[in-house]
């Protein structure tokens, strides 16, 4: 049986186009349409890459957004001092600052300085300890953007042996949380863990979210297994060696239209739902 491809694109672009119906309605009730700001420090071109898509697909679906673009040698207070005015600034619902940020940056300071309220891209530690104690929050994008794809395809996560490899605060450690909270039996894995291959085997789902390309063996899949690359590297290969994966597996996301239009969707919806809780 051939792996069926969980299309992060076309889930997407069904999340967007309803949301787009739900802002054309929204803004003629209250006269009023969503605002995301986004932030960038400094000239990364990937960044770069990411901010405008997230701006224009804002646009695409009638939210506005306010970019914000500042120079590589921003210190760490005035760029708190820019997220304090965004805080204030009544007319903007939710704050994006894009990672990562100069190493000269206090990142966790600036992140945490968001106010949990426009926190869409869920980076806020409180986040974070919401998310660890199953409270509602904003989630992380691309981890909660998983758990809707895997949502749409039905997969049973409830008793089953999920591994995750990586554990950024933005990734790796807020997937493997949500996937507890559905019930998974979840490992950590991180670059000090032994035995890879064999923790890899064991999982019934697997998350790559490492940023290494195809670290992961697709021999190492165990076979009917569901396998979900959030890696994203340079000439579009992920972190899981999908080609050999995907003859193992029962489903699989593609590089790229896989998860990182998720991302994006989740963070619009994040949005919308932030400028819904402010009516
Ligand atoms: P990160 O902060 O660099 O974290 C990488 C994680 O991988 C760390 O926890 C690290 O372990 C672990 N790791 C490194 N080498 C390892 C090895 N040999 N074996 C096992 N674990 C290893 O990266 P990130 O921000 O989470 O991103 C990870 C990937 O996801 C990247 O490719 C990124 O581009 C992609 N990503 C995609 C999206 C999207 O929208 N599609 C969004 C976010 C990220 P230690 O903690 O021990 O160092």
């Amino acid at each position: 049986m051939s792996s069926i491809i969980l299309d992060g694109k076309k889930l997407s672009e069904k999340i967007k186009s309803s949301l787009k119906e739900e802002i054309t309605s929204l803004k003629s009730k209250s006269g009023k349409q969503p605002t995301l700001a986004t932030i960038l420090v400094g000239s990364n071109s990937s960044s770069q890459t990411y901010v405008n898509m997230k701006v224009k697909s804002c646009e695409s679906i009638g939210m506005t957004s306010k970019k914000i673009e500042l120079p590589e040698n921003t210190t760490t207070e005035e760029l708190l001092s820019v997220i304090d005015s965004l805080n204030n600034d009544k007319s903007v619902n939710g704050i994006l600052l894009q990672h990562p940020s100069p190493k000269a940056i206090d990142e966790r300071l600036a992140f945490d300085r968001i106010l949990p309220e426009k926190d869409v891209d869920g980076v806020t530690t409180l986040s974070f300890g919401k998310l660890s104690m199953g409270e509602k929050t904003f989630y992380p994008c691309t981890p909660y953007g998983i758990m809707l794809l895997m949502e749409e395809y039905n997969i049973p996560l409830s008793g089953k042996n999920a591994v995750v490899v990586g554990r950024s605060a933005i990734l790796g450690k807020p997937m493997a949380m949500l996937l507890l909270d559905k019930n998974a039996t979840v490992t950590i894995c991180h670059s000090q863990t032994k035995n890879l291959p064999d923790l890899v085997h064991s999982a019934d789902i697997i998350v790559g979210a490492v940023g290494k390309p195809e670290l992961i063996k697709g021999e190492w899949i165990k076979k009917g297994a569901v396998v979900i690359d959030a890696g994203y590297n340079a000439g579009n290969v992920g972190d899981i060696e999908l080609s050999v994966a995907s003859l193992r597996s029962s489903y699989h996301t593609p590089v790229p239209g896989g998860v990182g239009p998720m991302t994006i969707s989740v963070l619009l919806k994040q949005t919308v739902d932030s400028f819904k809780a402010g009516l």
